[in-house]
């Protein structure tokens, strides 16, 4: 291995330099947030590029967002590894198959499902299931579990028996809209994003010449986020792999974040055993943030039940001391976001830059009230997650209109092509009024702002490569950059970083979300979403909850019980009663929540429970709980939760 030296911009330390330089073969990067596990997987493959271990069109390098495709690919070209493939799963499957189509299947491509609900709803209408917008959302999402977690419609009722998993109906019937929707998008000749995925390890697994053309072009493979990937997606990588093992994974197992969607860590955890001569390597030294942070982080992270060996490493920070986090409790909802707004605009005229500035939420519904307050201070903004861009109708549109123009007059500026094509489509000058044409005319404009970046990077660009880019990001789920606040969904920020991150939203019921009570493994996928939130801020984080939802509304909720712990004692918020949460304070005997004050210490007993439980009956309970292996996992607390008391 030579040690040609490396960019002295992108220096590495010890730990980050052995993964980075470790002979082709299978790397292992186990290692928390901010520790530079993407910094790492770049450099690697710059490295093996740069030093002729490989060559740059035999890597495939894969993550989760489009977004993050797109910077490791930037980042890919500032280090010199141009050609570098660097993909989502689903666009790297696109890809191949629209390849190999016509020797797996034949015939014309089979297009990507425009509203996959309305053939749910087919099948669940023949078989009398819910035909009601929640019941199909549900179901389409069941039907998205059970193919990433690559269990058939056949295998499904044994299946969920097994892992007592909570469905949305009478199993068997699940299972028979499950196989209708197949059937019915089959017919139509129709292909859902899991079907890229089942249908490119089909093509590998049943093929040997699709095998063997594929082996002789890809050699070497890098997944970021490896963490959560799913059981179909671990399928899609073997294939890939076939033989070899020359396979480099980064991940964090306290950021697994979609378990509900079919995500395992097992994949991660397990690697090491799976080839036992693999480079492992564990970062832990936090380059992103401050160390108020990183502590805050650790704090949060180390409260987890049933945390697996491998996630226990505690983040130590690298950078100079910033701001303690900043805690605030509001009234209701508009105050909240109007406060943080309000907070936002002053950080923003004091000269940090909108761009550098993120807030934070567990829903997507509660973007809308923040779009409002940043409007009305006038701070621009961008919306990230939530629908999927590319299937939004003004964009499908939009890339229908470019699509069907022609190569465009002649090298006329692309951007101003753009531009004129998407003009009678609704892109004027100024945006319309209405927060839905306003919506759209941003989709419109994010469209310009893509052909911008395209024409940036490849100056000779014209509309029949920039339609083909487009068609690339099919799988996108978020609009391209534009230079405001973000506003996204915990989800959709990760892997991302911030100089100000606003976490807001911090109320029982919604993060833990409330369908997640009871259930042990949910609500601590929920204490990960904060940690993954929390994370993403490199000096200035402010996270806050209201009590109310509206104005004048009942005051009703209480802060996020993952706020135990974090808010120091001298905080007035402090003073409001911690929600349930695990931890080591006294707890209450009931509830399980953490004790405050010396008469609930006393009575070990919150003030939020009933004094009148009988707390003999309700010990023996426990024991009953405890040794029934079945039971294990599920608190003795959660029968007395209010609702049933
Ligand atoms: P996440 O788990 O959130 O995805 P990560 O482990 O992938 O985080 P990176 O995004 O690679 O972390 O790095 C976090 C930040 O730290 C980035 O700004 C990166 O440039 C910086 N960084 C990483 N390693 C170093 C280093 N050795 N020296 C200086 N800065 C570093
Ligand atoms: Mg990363």
């Amino acid at each position: 291995m030579t040690a040609e030296p490396l960019d002295p911009l992108h220096a590495l330390d010890d730990e980050q330099r052995a993964a980075v330089t470790a002979p082709r073969g299978p790397v292992c990067v186990l290692a928390g947030a901010g520790t530079g596990k993407t910094r790492t997987i770049t450099q690697r493959i710059a490295h093996l590029v740069r030093a002729g271990h490989v060559a740059p069109g035999q890597v495939l390098a894969v993550t989760f967002t489009a977004r993050a495709a797109g910077e490791l690919r930037t980042r890919l070209r500032v280090l010199g590894a141009n050609g570098v493939q660097a993909r989502t799963f689903h666009a790297a499957a696109l890809r191949q198959l629209r390849y190999f189509w016509p020797r797996v299947v034949g015939g014309p491509h089979w297009q990507l499902i425009e509203g996959k609900l309305r053939f749910v709803g087919q099948a669940a209408a023949r078989v009398k299931a819910g035909t009601d917008q929640d019941s199909l959302r549900d179901l389409a999402g069941e039907i998205e579990w059970a193919k990433a977690s690559l269990i058939t419609p056949e295998d499904y009722p044994a299946a969920v028996a097994r892992l007592r998993r909570d469905v949305p109906g009478p199993a068997e019937q699940v299972a028979a809209v499950y196989a209708g929707y197949e059937a019915l998008k089959n017919r139509a000749e129709m292909l859902d994003f899991d079907d890229l995925l089942l249908h490119t390890a089909a093509a590998l697994e049943d093929h040997p010449d699709v095998a063997q053309e594929f082996h002789d072009r890809y050699r070497c493979f890098v997944v970021d986020e490896y963490q959560d990937v799913t059981a179909l997606q671990q399928r899609v990588l073997d294939a890939w792999l076939g033989e070899r093992d020359d396979i480099t994974v980064v991940g964090d197992a306290n950021q697994t974040i979609y378990t509900f969607a079919g995500a395992s860590p097992r994949h991660l955890l397990d690697f090491p055993r799976r080839f036992p001569e693999a480079v492992v390597v564990r970062l832990q030294r936090d380059y992103r943030s401050t160390p108020q942070v990183v502590a805050a982080a650790n704090t949060l992270i180390s409260a987890a039940r049933g945390r697996v060996a491998g996630t226990r490493l505690q983040l130590v920070g690298q950078l100079p001391p910033g701001p303690d986090p900043d805690f605030a409790e509001y009234d209701d909802e508009p105050a909240e976001a109007n406060a943080v707004a309000a907070k936002i605009r002053r950080l923003v005229a004091d000269g940090t830059p909108a761009s550098e500035i993120a807030v934070l939420f567990r829903i997507n519904a509660q973007s809308e009230v923040y779009e409002q307050a940043l409007t009305d201070v006038g701070v621009p903004y961008q919306v990230r997650g939530g629908e999927r861009f590319f299937a939004r109708p003004e964009v499908r549109r939009a890339v229908g209109v470019l699509r069907t123009a022609g190569p465009g007059p002649e090298g006329a500026e692309l951007v101003d092509v753009v531009r004129a094509l998407l003009a009678p489509v609704g892109l004027t000058d100024e945006p319309p009024s209405g927060a839905n044409a306003r919506a759209q005319w941003e989709s419109l404009l994010a469209l310009v702002g893509l052909a911008e970046e395209l024409v940036a990077v490849e100056p000779e660009a014209d509309l029949r490569r920039f339609v083909a880019e487009l068609e690339s990001r099919a799988d996108a789920s978020h609009p391209p950059t534009v230079q405001g606040v973000t506003l996204a969904s915990l989800h959709a920020a990760k892997g991302l970083e911030w100089d100000v991150v606003f976490l807001v939203g911090l109320v029982d019921g919604t993060l833990p979300i409330q369908h997640a009570e009871g259930d042990d493994e949910a609500i601590e996928e929920e204490r990960r979403l904060l940690y993954v939130g929390l994370t993403r801020a490199r000096r200035v984080v402010s996270l806050s909850w209201a009590l109310s939802r509206s104005p004048g509304g009942r005051r009703h909720r209480r802060r996020s019980r993952f706020l135990y712990g974090l808010i120091p004692d001298h905080h007035p918020a402090s003073r409001i009663p911690a929600g349930r949460t695990g931890g080591t304070k006294p707890k209450c005997r009931i509830c399980g929540s953490p004790l405050i004050g010396t008469e609930a210490m006393k009575l070990r007993r919150c003030g939020d429970c009933p004094s009148d439980v009988d707390l003999e009956l309700l010990d023996r309970l426990k024991e009953w709980r405890s040794s029934t292996a079945k039971e294990q996992q599920v608190p003795a607390y959660v029968v007395f939760t209010d609702a049933t008391l």
